[in-house]
């Protein structure tokens, strides 16, 4: 039987002449570059973790066909035990980078393993794109590997759709079409973990109308296939000054990146949908996709609120301001947000449902959790920024100052906390900041507000799942009850 996948396998995986740019530049090797090799490493070490003994059975299950150990993103839950399960690893691996990363190999696994139990949508759309879907499910899984995924057309003029941009080719699309396959020409937004994942799945998430067709495809591409090229934004781990100084921006940046398909063929055995408008949106909304993707999210951001909640409070702590009631009202509304958000996800699981076979959670619950979060996030750390006043920004430009006796002095007599050394506070409040100021504090922020669409879109999904029949039958049932003037009792107008 194969082993289970390594931290080295992953980098040698990486290693395959993608087409990388950044700072005018190609990237001869993203595993040793220094806008990436960090945040390369991070990744490897969560293969790395799972395959340990005393975790392997949490974080990983053997694949029904091969027997190999993979993570259990992977795993299609039959329970909620088997969802509680598979939770667990999910929420064991967020651990292991705080949250920090939102494009960890969890995210877009999940979201081809609930198009993968949805496989009858496909069946009766087209059976050849099912044995495709089929395929590369098997495929991607029993090699565990690092998948991102690229689903929105880029920014031009969104009061136009897709097609009917100045260039028809600006976002991804099908220019040609023969017996091997497709080929692709455009761009898509916005690939984060690119640089360091095995392959991108492709597709469109957004509304589509009549005559974007080209753009409605959905497939699956090795990120060193020939023509695509990824175009890096600046890199938060290069110009993080040391681990003191940027702990989160020098091991977790987890990139973003334009991807343009510079007609790029994709065989038919990685096609999953061609030129189906209809199709193209069902395959996440008529499959447990969008809800296994989005719970994902949940499961590590609330790894991430408990992170912050910790800041917070070690925030107060160093200040001394930790017994005012003033201050205390505020930790206590930041601790009520985190248990929004757990109790969300347990809800969301609890409340789950059978979808054929699988066990998956409750559509509504997801979509509230995804709406509301959209807004906390920014809230709580304008919040913990209110706690932290200028003590993130009174800081010694680098760790380089302590190497200086007169100013490692000057620091000693300046950086006083009640609860930490002054070194400790430094250290400290350059990690707070990090994580609730920095650049890459800043992209977590947009990160957190738009990972799963703009808002109208989240609030559009809670609107679309919710039980307004219930709700709306208390209220004429109460309304039936006492008389309408010129009505029997037992009557109302209802509205729809
Ligand atoms: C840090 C980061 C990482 C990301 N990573 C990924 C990734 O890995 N893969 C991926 O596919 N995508 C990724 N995205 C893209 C993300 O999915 C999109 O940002 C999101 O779907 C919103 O699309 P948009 O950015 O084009 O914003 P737009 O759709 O252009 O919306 C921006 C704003 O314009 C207004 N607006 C636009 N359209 C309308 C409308 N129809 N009605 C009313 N108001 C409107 C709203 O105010 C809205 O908030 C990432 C985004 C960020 C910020």
């Amino acid at each position: 039987m194969i082993p289970i996948r390594t931290g080295q396998d992953h980098i040698a995986s990486l290693r395959d002449g993608r087409d990388v740019y950044i700072y005018g530049q190609r990237v001869a090797d993203v595993t040793t570059h220094k806008a990436f090799r960090n945040s390369v490493r991070t990744v490897a070490s969560f293969y790395d973790f799972q395959a340990q003994p005393g975790v392997i059975d949490t974080m990983t299950f053997a694949s029904p066909d091969t027997g190999r150990r993979v993570n259990r993103c992977w795993q299609l839950p039959e329970s909620y035990a088997e969802l509680a399960d598979r939770r667990r690893a999910l929420e064991t691996w967020a651990e292991l980078h705080f949250g920090f990363m939102g494009r960890s190999p969890d995210h877009v696994a999940s979201c081809i393993s609930g198009m993968f139990m949805g496989i009858e949508l496909f069946e009766a759309y087209d059976k050849k794109r099912a044995a495709a879907l089929r395929d590369y499910y098997r495929f991607a899984r029993d090699n565990d590997l690092f998948l991102t995924y690229v689903i929105i057309n880029p920014q031009a003029d969104r009061s136009k759709s897709a097609h009917a941009q100045a260039d028809p080719h600006l976002a991804a699309s099908v220019v040609d079409e023969d017996a091997e396959g497709l080929t692709i020409r455009g761009a898509k937004m916005l690939a984060t973990s690119s640089i360091m994942a095995n392959e991108v799945f492709v597709t469109c998430i957004q509304p589509l109308v009549p005559g974007d067709e080209k753009q409605a495809v959905s497939f699956a591409v090795p990120m060193n296939v020939k023509g695509l090229r990824v175009l890096s934004r600046k890199s938060f781990e290069e110009s993080a000054v040391s681990s003191f100084d940027n702990p989160l921006s020098i091991q977790f940046d987890e990139n973003d990146a334009v991807l343009y398909f510079d007609d790029v063929k994709v065989p038919w055995e990685r096609v999953f949908v061609n030129q189906d408008i209809d199709m193209t949106l069902k395959q996440f909304h008529g499959t447990p996709a969008h809800v296994y993707q989005n719970y994902q999210c949940q499961i590590r951001l609330l790894v991430k609120m408990r992170f912050l909640a910790g800041l917070a409070h070690h925030i107060a702590e160093a200040n001394g301001i930790v017994a005012f009631p003033q201050v205390r009202d505020s930790l206590g509304q930041i601790a009520a947000e985190v248990g929004l958000v757990d109790g969300l996800l347990h809800g969301m699981e609890a409340k789950g449902g059978r979808a054929g076979a699988y066990f998956v959670p409750d559509r509504h619950l997801l979509y509230s959790a995804q709406t509301l979060t959209q807004q906390l996030y920014p809230k709580v750390i304008t919040a913990i920024r209110d706690l932290a006043g200028g003590g993130l920004i009174m800081l010694p430009s680098s760790v380089a100052d302590f190497d200086d006796p007169l100013l490692a002095g000057l620091i000693e007599k300046t950086q006083k906390s009640p609860a930490f050394t002054p070194q400790e506070r430094v250290k400290f409040f350059k990690l707070a900041w990090d994580a609730l100021g920095s650049e890459f504090a800043s992209r977590h922020v947009q990160y957190e507000m738009f990972y799963a669409g703009a808002s109208f879109v989240a609030r559009g999904h809670s609107y679309r799942t919710f039980d307004w029949a219930k709700c709306k039958g208390m209220v004429d049932g109460l309304m039936a009850s006492y008389p309408t003037p010129g009505q029997p009792v037992g009557e109302t107008a209802a509205a729809e």
